[in-house]
């Protein structure tokens, strides 16, 4: 996403930020995760002198695999933004891009565990099944015949 500054040339002039920003895929831990829709980009920037000083929240969607069923899920991302862009980095105030910043922000809010639900099944060791839709037969077949019979009759 690129941002013209220009106008922000005197201490303290701000100007408000509401724009959608696109993503291509983002690369997290020598994986891709999928960007299904543009984020949307809310808050102000203004000059503070030697920096520009953005203020905002950052929201959108990720679509991560789930570390336990390998399902693909959908999940809200919200990021309060509150970033300094040093004068000295930025080379033209009329094209000023913030993408990487903007990276480096929704990669820093993924959560360390990706569960589709706190309390997802899995996958089944011995089949892969996957647990959350339904039970497969694999724990009975590995119990004696006449140890399951046993079980049954506790169970009642
Ligand atoms: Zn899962
Ligand atoms: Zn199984």
């Amino acid at each position: 996403m690129r941002i013209d500054l220009s106008n922000l040339k005197e201490l303290g002039s701000y100007k408000e930020i509401n724009e959608t920003v696109e993503f291509e895929e983002i690369s997290f831990r020598q994986r891709e995760i999928e960007v299904p829709g543009p984020f949307l980009l809310s808050g102000n920037i203004y000059n503070a002198g030697k920096e520009f000083i953005l203020n905002g929240t950052l929201e959108g969607k990720l679509i991560f695999e789930c570390s336990r069923c390998l399902e693909e899920f959908t999940e809200k991302i919200k990021i309060e933004l509150e970033e300094e862009i040093p004068r000295e980095e930025i080379n033209n105030l009329e094209n000023v891009d913030l993408t990487h910043l903007l990276k480096e922000n929704i990669l820093l809010s993924i959560p360390i565990k990706l569960l589709c639900s706190e309390d997802c099944k899995g996958l089944c060791p011995v089949c892969g099944q996957n647990l959350n839709y339904e039970q497969c037969d694999c724990k009975k077949e590995n119990v004696d015949p006449r140890l399951a019979k046993l079980k049954d009759y506790f169970e009642k």
